[in-house]
């Protein structure tokens, strides 16, 4: 097809109080595939921040009012939208992040959609009663579950519209409102899922969008009237995000980054270890947070193991990103160009891990109607890594495939590699997903108690459904999102005590 390469959008506006701002100040958004400009968006102030915000504050009493079950049917309204909007939506997140239509209109889209789905249903059904409690004949306490007022969603660039709905699904549906904040690199779906919201009933304030870079997310988290933030990014900007909330004592939900454990079991089939290992770590060119890019291999099935994965490194198939064989896009920006390719010359130069596939050249397979102009790279694996390089320690959010044999065989007992293999899977300051792959579920599930990380897959990797809270231990974040605990974090709790006696109980009667 190759009419991405032709694609531009027009001028993006922020989303205020239900309309579009165009501002002077722009910034442009790039096509990762060609580098070229897609867009021109207009660049938040501090006054445009501040609009934002009091146009949620002005929409939050009526929202916050509206029945559960009327905010529900105006956010399935929404969910339908989207659904028929799937390819459009897809197509511009092809073309603002790189990743392959293929993925985008069966993944991005879809995955969010889902989560507006349950929570939209979940709210119309009960999901935001309260309890109560007789305590004595003649005194009761009820609970209830109230919205927290204006919330700030601040996107990564990796699932942009996914992210935006998993944050701003639960949000709404509980009633609050929400000023979010896109990534600069990746801003195209943020004006389309705000008029989806309008056309779908939304009142205008209760959803708004402003651009711009961390300024204008710092100048969101530390605002005044702000009551909490989501954000999902890098540990240290979450660090910094945290801190900034805490001074305001406002809620936070952090999804951050991490640096998961992929475990191959002895035992494991060879081609579910080898289609396990690439799915942990070269879908979405590698950029997605939950990647298991420590793949601990027994020392038994390293050679067959390498051999394997070279050959369905094969099907990683680079190419136009509309054509639907596509597998495999460029890297999202040129700053995260540079930092992946800095880690894998730190690989090769100072780790000095074994170079197994791909490195720092061209990418041999790349078609001739690819622009070189891209920012592609190849799908990288190095072998025979230690914990100690730098490259198995530190998250390179690319392509690249760490492999640390350890000393077992499938006659060895688990209790001889066992323990030494998962302090070396949980030796990470991180915690957000670890797997294990093995036919012997009994030990699978051993294995899965004893890794530190909020999300495990056993024999699988990656799927994240909208029932399923997913978030981060250790510096991986705080909170969930996702499934019933996920609302839990856009409420605060009311607890009512009722004194039905008819006389005050006093310690200050007369003697
Ligand atoms: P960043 O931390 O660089 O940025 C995230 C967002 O924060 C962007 O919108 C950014 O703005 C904004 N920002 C930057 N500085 C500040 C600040 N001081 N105050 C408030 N906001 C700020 O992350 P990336 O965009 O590079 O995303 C990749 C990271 O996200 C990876 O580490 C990945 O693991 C993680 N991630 C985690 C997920 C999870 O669910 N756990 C899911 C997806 C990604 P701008 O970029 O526009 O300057």
């Amino acid at each position: 097809m190759g009419f991405q390469h032709q694609m531009t959008y027009e001028k993006q506006p922020l989303y205020i109080a239900g309309q579009r701002h165009q501002l002077h100040s722009t910034f442009q958004t790039i096509n990762p595939a060609n580098n070229q400009p897609l867009a021109d968006v207009s660049r938040a102030d501090r006054s445009t921040v501040n609009a934002a915000v009091q146009a949620g504050q002005r929409a939050f009493p009526s929202w916050s009012a509206t029945p559960a079950i009327e905010r529900s049917r105006i956010l399935l309204r929404a969910v339908k939208l989207l659904r028929e909007r799937n390819d459009e939506l897809a197509q511009i997140e092809t073309h603002d992040t790189g990743k392959p239509f293929s993925e985008t209109s069966t993944t991005d889209v879809i995955t969010g959609a889902d989560v507006l789905e349950f929570y939209a249903n979940l709210i119309a059904s009960g999901g935001l009663e309260g309890e109560s409690h007789q305590l004595r004949p003649d005194a009761w306490f009820y609970t209830t579950k109230a919205p927290l007022g204006v919330c700030a969603g601040i996107g990564a660039w990796n699932y942009p519209i996914q992210i935006a709905l998993w944050k701003s699904a639960p949000c709404l549906a509980a009633g609050n409102c929400m000023v979010y904040k896109p990534s600069e690199f990746t801003p195209l779906h943020a004006l389309k899922l705000a008029e989806i919201y309008t056309e779908a009933g939304v009142p205008p304030g209760v959803f708004n969008v402003v651009h711009g870079a961390g300024d204008v997310g710092a100048h969101l988290t530390s605002h005044p009237s702000i009551a909490k933030v989501s954000f999902t990014g890098q540990v240290s900007t979450g660090g910094k995000v945290a801190s900034a909330a805490a001074a305001g004592m406002k809620a936070v939900t952090m999804e951050l980054g991490g640096k998961s454990p992929c475990i191959i079991l002895p035992d494991t089939d060879l081609e579910n270890a080898v289609d396990g290992a690439m799915m942990a770590n070269f879908f979405s060119t590698g950029q997605v947070c939950t990647n298991g890019t420590r793949v601990f291999v027994p020392e038994s099935m390293l050679q067959p193991f390498q051999t394997r994965l070279l050959e369905k490194m094969q099907d990683i198939r680079p190419g136009d990103l509309m054509d639907p064989s596509t597998n495999f896009g460029p890297l999202v920006s040129k700053p995260h160009w540079e930092k992946v390719r800095g880690y894998i010359r730190h690989g090769i130069e100072t780790d000095k891990a074994t170079l197994l596939a791909g490195g720092l050249g061209p990418i041999p397979s790349l078609p001739a109607s690819c622009s070189k102009e891209g920012y592609w790279i190849r799908p990288t694996v190095f072998t025979n890594c230690t914990d100690a390089m730098l490259i198995t320690r530190e998250e390179i959010f690319g392509p690249v495939m760490t492999i640390l044999p350890y000393s077992a065989s499938p006659s060895s007992s688990p209790e001889s590699y066992l323990p030494a293999l998962l302090a070396r899977a949980n030796n990470t300051p991180t915690g957000l997903a670890a797997g294990v792959f093995t036919n012997n579920i009994n030990l699978a599930h051993r294995v899965v108690a004893c890794l530190q990380a909020g999300i495990t897959w056993i024999n699988t990797w990656g799927e994240s459904p909208a029932e399923m809270p997913v978030g981060g231990w250790k510096l991986s974040g705080l909170g969930v999102e996702n499934g019933r605990k996920g609302l839990e974090s856009w409420v605060q709790n009311k607890s009512s005590l009722v004194e039905m006696g008819g006389a005050v109980g006093t310690v200050f009667a007369k003697l």
